[in-house]
């Protein structure tokens, strides 16, 4: 299976990465959102991530230019029909996704492959709503795309090897690594890290420490890079609780039941870094703990 036509769906900060890391890497990418405006603004974010790379001498100035003009944007899903491969990195919620891959399948080249970067759904339970199980897979990027070196690649129950091998393929050839992990809910690295994060705002609802204590506490104290907090907003917090929610449910293990606190700021619409407010207000030149 050759690939070099990729369609991604959802222009959010994933899709952003997404499509910014292919398109360095050479691929043709078409990149499609609901929202008008986040399709809008997407050319100037990634233009605006890729300098970073050039101010570190990692892209020049016409790697660059090339990148940005193989990334096209349309409003229409269904336009994404005749690409090689489609990376879905909208909303993280199954009812959403699934009409995502609902309404692309009667547009579908024969062989095209279908993919999530869902951080936590079940891959064989989407792909069963597809008429291709076996060309479906998982291919969870992390945040921030450009940044992070892992591509955890996960099958379904059905997906064959041909898929794999295609997907692992164009991991390669973004110079990532990727991890092989089971179709079990939120993988490997959400597995470990969301439980981890969860815990971290329990420590906040329950009054053991404040926001700066608890994130300074694991920078100094575990040697983490960012404190759980600082990484959950960075993450979205409406991302965090619906990755416990599908622990929850999917585990059916009282231990993941998410945190109240982590509801509540998702209520609020305090979303983290993307709302301008979590459990940090970004809205200031510094930002300023909310606890
Ligand atoms: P985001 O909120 O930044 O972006 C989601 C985008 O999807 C928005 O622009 C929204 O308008 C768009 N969208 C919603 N419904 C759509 C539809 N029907 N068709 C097309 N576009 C639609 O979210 P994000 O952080 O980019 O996360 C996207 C996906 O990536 C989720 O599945 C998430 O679990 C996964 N993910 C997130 C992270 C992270 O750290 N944020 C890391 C790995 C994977």
């Amino acid at each position: 299976m050759t690939i070099e036509r990729i369609g991604v769906v959802g222009a959010g900060q994933m899709g952003n990465g997404i499509a910014h890391v292919l398109a360095l890497a050479g691929y043709d990418v078409l990149m499609t959102d609901t929202s008008a405006d986040a399709l809008n603004a997407s050319h100037g974010i990634i233009g605006a991530n890729i300098d970073r790379q050039v101010a570190r001498d990692k892209v020049s100035e016409g790697e660059k230019a090339e990148a940005l003009a193989r990334i096209k944007t349309t409003g229409k899903l269904t336009d994404l029909g005749p690409t090689d491969l489609i990376i879905e990195a909208a909303t993280e919620r199954e009812a959403v996704k699934v009409a995502i891959f609902e309404d692309l399948v009667p547009h579908l080249g024969k062989d095209t492959i279908l993919t999530s970067n869902t951080s936590s759904i079940s891959i064989t339970r989407l792909a069963s709503r597809t008429d291709r199980p076996e060309r479906f897979m998982g291919f969870h990027f992390m945040n921030p795309v450009p940044v992070m070196q892992l591509v955890e690649l996960i099958r379904g129950i059905a997906t064959d090897e041909a898929t794999f091998a295609a997907c692992r393929g164009v991991v390669e050839r973004l110079g990532k690594t990727a991890a092989s992990a089971e179709d079990f809910p939120a993988f490997i690295v959400n597995r470990i890290l969301m439980p981890m994060i969860n815990e971290a705002v329990y420590t906040l609802y329950e009054g053991v420490g404040s926001v700066a204590s608890i994130d300074s506490s694991m920078k100094l104290g575990a040697n983490h890079p960012m404190g759980p907090l600082e990484l959950a907003d960075f993450i979205g917090l409406d991302t965090c609780l619906a990755i416990m929610n599908v622990l929850h449910d999917g585990l059916a293990d009282t231990k993941y039941r998410p945190c109240p606190l982590l509801t509540k700021y998702v209520e609020a619409g305090w979303l983290g870094r993307k709302s301008d407010r979590g459990f940090y207000d970004y809205r200031g030149e510094v930002p300023v703990p909310t606890r």
